[in-house]
């Protein structure tokens, strides 16, 4: 293997040098500012709760992975993992539901797990305050990691394999010279390298900032105390049996009505909290002396005004503590993002990478798919052991939602991140739902925003741009009346309006507004090779030829979902859905090609529905509607556009897309050429309802980079005869598991993803993407099974909030 350079010695840099020899590159070297073991960064002092059930399936996946290896790892004969259990206990009735929802996504993700009634919650850990607790939910597995020994034990076995292990060496530049990685400059010297790898913790953005790339996260403080010595706990530790090494016998609690977590130190209990106020600190600032520093870089004085909520709400539950004190406190210091997602991947400088923002809990998996990334490049995790306690082969995992370059630019202003950042930390253990809108109003909007407003939008954001969610002055349409009201969570950020939005789409005609998606020109000599190498389609298509096809990576698994529009030999319109897929273009390119991002300066706007049609016959030269091309240069009254015919769902209509400042003239036209044909507008919501009743397998219904085109029900996408493209070989294997779509017997019960999907009594899969059906008055799921639970018509069900509601593969055009 090359030579690695890995900056950090906490757990991720520990984990990952592990990983990475364990897959036959030895060639690295762990350099750490700090001392060995106890570097002074976050690892520290983690007191290492691994509750391993997450809302991001990726997350437990990583979790998992974590639990796993460090239940069979020991230092020195001792262990580094005690499966103590995890109990989440609930003081609302909203809390209880949400236990609920979180006991179906561990059993999503093949986590055993129990919804418990208060009594039983006592059993399992008597310090509780019965009364205090509606109930609870217990996972056998979760339990405490001892991070110092769990990092010593994975840098020993890297040791052992070659890796080299530096301390007290301070990496100070990252030399890129010719545009990639050559070494790493540091207090002692140059070391050469030809990958980098960030795992510097908080230190992070510092590390980016010397090779010229953002570190979008933010070092936060969060509080941790210690109680003084409790007698009930050292009773019940005699009674439980011996104490071992990590100091436990109770399950780690977790109170999140309060934002809290405890645990055992001994006859002392630990209390980490995040209700206390968002304290930020700056990467620049973490080496500095000052008044408020700790032992540690990683520690800030403990302020203990903050701590006292949660020390009351602490007593409350445990009223052991009512006669202990708080014997001492930190404010220690670790990493948010945005989003509270890691930051992994390759950066813009090849060789430079990341591993950061990284949890305990989530050290073995992120390692598993960083290293496994850069040796095979496709990032995977190893099947845990079954039944039969073989491990499989290695999984590929989906790591989308925590690739570093996630965020449109527009986000990543310090203040940005910052301000993200303290909300992610407020956010912590709050009840999220998935379609709630983020704190504040996305900052980019495009031309059509002012009519928007107009039109009472109600604002989502969507790669920080503001969609529209639906339209508040469509409450009047008539079809408001047809549209099945939902209950209680799935009512929550909808609307019956999206519904009548996506019927008048159906029945008549609306305009989308399709800007905050993305929009590439692939240009130069080069731009149909590279196309037809990356894509499972024959783009060797004529001029105004409009082509959907796919990007897979070498184990044939989707990276990209394109829409691409041919408008000369040399140049075309290129289309996708998230940022990751025009990155994965970019990374690709090779040779004489160009790839320019022209969303910013560009518009999109979809007329769709069966009167879209006359609308546009309305707006449009009759010689140029003789033109049969898919992809054709018009007006559209007076507007330059480029028109695109055919919509993701399979309706009538086209997309329209023309430069920023045209915009508003464009909406304009259509709205006033449309108003004697009923013309709404129609937001996200109803988009997304018209999608999953269309069948349509896209990157945001339920396809992701676990699927190879055939699992997804897009094998139609894929051209073997074309010749050779990345991932050609691995597509064509068969199918293991199958991307179906399910409909809920009750229409009225709307799930929303991420639920598990049931065979009988067997979890067979997740819900990837859900949405009601107002033409047919369905309600839809798409989830992933195995091939022999994807047959028409087998009964399936869904657990939704403990309920288990009956459903039914059916038969759709895949499109
Ligand atoms: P670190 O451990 O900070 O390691 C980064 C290393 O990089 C440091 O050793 C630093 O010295 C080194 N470094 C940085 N810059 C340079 C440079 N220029 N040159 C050389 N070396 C450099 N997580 C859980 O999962 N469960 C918990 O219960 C939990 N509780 C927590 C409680 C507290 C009080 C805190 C503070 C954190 C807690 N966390 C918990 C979070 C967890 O501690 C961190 O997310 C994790 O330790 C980060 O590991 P790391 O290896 O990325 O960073």
């Amino acid at each position: 293997g090359p030579r690695v350079v890995i900056v950090g010695a906490g757990i991720v840099g520990c984990a990952l040098a592990d990983e990475l020899t364990a897959r036959g590159w030895t060639r690295v070297t762990v350099l750490d500012q700090g001392g060995p073991v106890r570097t002074g960064g976050s690892t520290s002092h983690a007191p290492g709760l691994v509750f391993q059930t997450a809302a991001h399936p990726t997350m437990t996946r990583f979790a998992r992975a974590t639990a796993a290896k460090y239940a069979a790892l020991r230092v020195a004969g001792r262990a580094c993992f005690r499966r103590v259990g995890g109990l989440e206990v609930a003081t609302t009735r909203e809390r209880l539901a949400d236990l609920r929802r979180r006991h179906g996504w561990a059993t999503a993700a093949g986590i055993d797990s129990r919804l418990l009634e208060p009594a039983e919650c006592v059993g399992l850990h008597p310090l509780i305050e019965r009364d205090a607790v509606l109930g609870g939910l217990h996972v056998p597995s979760d339990g405490l990691a001892v991070p110092l020994g769990a990092a010593e034990a994975q840098a020993a076995a890297a040791a052992a394999r070659g890796a080299e292990f530096r301390h007290g060496v301070r990496v100070t530049g990252i030399d890129t010279t010719g545009g990639r990685v050559r070494a790493v400059e540091t207090s002692q010297g140059r070391v050469a390298a030809e990958v980098v790898v960030a795992a510097a913790g908080m230190w992070g953005p510092l590390l980016g900032a010397m090779a010229g790339v953002p570190v979008p996260l933010s070092p936060m403080a969060h509080q941790y105390a210690w109680s003084t010595p409790l007698r009930e706990l050292d009773v019940l530790q005699k009674v439980r049996g011996l104490l071992d090494p990590v100091g436990a016998v109770l399950p780690i609690l977790r109170h999140q009505d309060a934002g809290l977590y405890l645990r055992e130190h001994g006859d002392r209990l630990g209390v980490g909290t995040y209700g206390h106020r968002a304290m930020p600190a700056e990467a620049t600032g973490l080496d500095r002396p000052g008044p408020d520093r700790g032992e540690m870089p990683s520690e800030r004085a403990f302020t203990a005004l903050d701590f006292e909520p949660s020390w009351a709400a602490a007593q409350a539950l445990v009223p052991a503590l009512d006669d202990a004190k708080v014997e001492r406190g930190v404010n220690g210091l670790f990493s948010f993002t945005p989003d509270g997602m890691p930051l992994l991947g390759e950066t813009d400088v090849p060789g430079f990478w990341l591993a950061e923002a990284v949890w305990i809990t989530h050290s073995v998996g992120v390692a598993q798919a960083v290293a496994s990334w850069m040796v095979d490049g496709v990032p995977s995790l190893p099947a845990l052991p079954g039944a039969d306690g073989e491990a499989g082969e290695p999984e590929p995992v989906d790591v989308s939602a925590a690739h570093h370059d996630r965020f449109d630019p527009a986000l990543l202003a310090p203040a940005t991140v910052r301000g993200r950042s303290c909300a992610a930390f407020d956010e912590v253990y709050a009840i999220g739902h998935p379609h709630a809108p983020g704190p504040v109003r996305p900052p980019r909007a495009g031309p059509f925003d002012g009519r928007h407003r107009e039109l009472g939008a109600v604002v989502a954001e969507r790669d920080g741009w503001a969609v529209p969610a639906w339209f508040a002055d469509n409450a009047d349409l008539p079809e408001v009346c047809e549209v099945r009201p939902r209950r209680a969570w799935a009512a929550r950020h909808w609307s019956t309006v999206a519904g009548a939005e996506a019927l008048v789409v159906r029945r008549a005609v609306a305009l989308v507004d399709l800007t905050s998606r993305h929009r590439v020109d692939v240009t130069g000599p080069n731009a149909l090779g590279l196309l037809q190498q990356l894509t499972t389609s024959d783009l060797d298509r004529p001029v105004g030829a409009r082509t959907r096809t796919l990007c897979l990576d070498r184990s044939g698994r989707i990276r990209a979902d394109l829409d691409v529009a041919r408008l000369g030999p040399e140049h075309f319109a290129v289309g996708a859905a998230t940022r990751l897929e025009v990155r994965w273009l970019a990374e690709h390119a090779l040779g004489d090609v160009t790839i320019t991002d022209v969303s910013a300066g560009t518009c999109a706007v979809g007329v769709w529905g069966p009167a879209s049609g006359v609308l546009l016959s309305r707006l449009t030269d009759p010689a140029d509607r003789r033109r049969t091309a898919d992809a054709v240069h018009t007006h559209v009254g007076a507007v330059p556009v480029l028109a695109l015919r055919g919509t993701p769902a399979g309706l009538d209509g086209v997309e329209l897309r023309t430069s920023a400042d045209l915009g508003a003239a464009l909406w304009d036209v259509l709205w006033d050429a449309g108003a004697t044909l009923g013309v709404v507008a129609a937001g996200d919501r109803a988009v997304a309802s018209l999608l999953v009743e269309a069948g349509h397998r896209g990157i945001e219904t339920g396809i992701d980079a676990t699927l190879t085109p055939a699992e997804a029900g897009l094998g139609h996408l894929v051209d073997p005869a074309k010749g050779l493209f990345l991932g050609r070989d691995a597509a064509l294997a068969p199918p293991r598991r199958r991307l179906v779509t399910l409909a809920l017997d009750d229409p009225g019960e709307v799930v929303l993803g991420d639920e598990p999907v049931l065979d009988g009594e067997v979890c067979v899969g997740r819900v990837a993407a859900a949405e009601a059906g107002h033409t047919e008055d369905l309600s839809l799921a798409l989830a992933v099974v195995p091939a022999s639970s994807a047959r028409a018509g087998t009964p399936l069900s869904v657990e939704y909030f403990g309920r288990r509601l009956a459903a039914r593969v059916v038969e759709r055009e895949v499109r």
